[in-house]
């Protein structure tokens, strides 16, 4: 599936469809480049949980865990991880295997470590397009 998004706002809708359609052990990986839309998304998708505090990507924490929403969010920025070892010490594998959903930025820093089986959205910019544009492709891995 491709979609087209042509504002922050169809981004985060975007997001809060997959979150209102979202299923206990979900793995969504976020893959794009800085200032491309992730958290964008993942606020939209925090929304369609029915998560109603703010959702953001702080600095130095890895994960963030949100409970008051239809499932648990997980939500994994990786940036700045050194080693995988660290996800190890975060405790991932009950969030990856639980019943939560876990979403997940720069997934490719931790790639040896994924579930077999994830939903994986790329963003990209086209700036062709506009500032503003970007195309946004989700697939099932399996
Ligand atoms: P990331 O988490 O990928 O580093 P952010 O979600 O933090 O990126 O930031 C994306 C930035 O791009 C925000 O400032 C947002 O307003 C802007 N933006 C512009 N157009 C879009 C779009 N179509 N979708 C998502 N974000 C957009
Ligand atoms: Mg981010």
């Amino acid at each position: 599936m491709v979609i087209e998004t042509w504002s922050p706002q169809e981004t985060f809708a975007l997001g809060q469809r997959m979150g209102r359609e979202a299923r206990p052990g979900q793995v969504i990986c976020l893959n794009g480049d800085l200032g491309v839309g992730k958290t964008v998304f993942t606020q939209g998708f925090a929304d369609g949980l029915g998560i109603g505090e703010p959702v953001n990507s702080p600095t130095f924490t890895i994960l963030q865990q949100y409970e008051e929403g239809r499932l648990p969010l997980y939500h994994f920025d990786v940036y700045r991880i050194g080693d995988v070892s660290e996800m190890d010490e975060i405790g991932y594998e009950d969030c990856f295997y639980g019943d939560g959903v876990s979403l997940i930025e720069w997934p490719t820093k931790i790639r040896e470590i994924l579930p077999a089986q994830v939903t994986w959205v790329e963003i990209e910019k086209d700036l062709e397009k506009g500032f503003d544009y970007r195309r946004i492709r989700v697939e099932e891995r399996a």
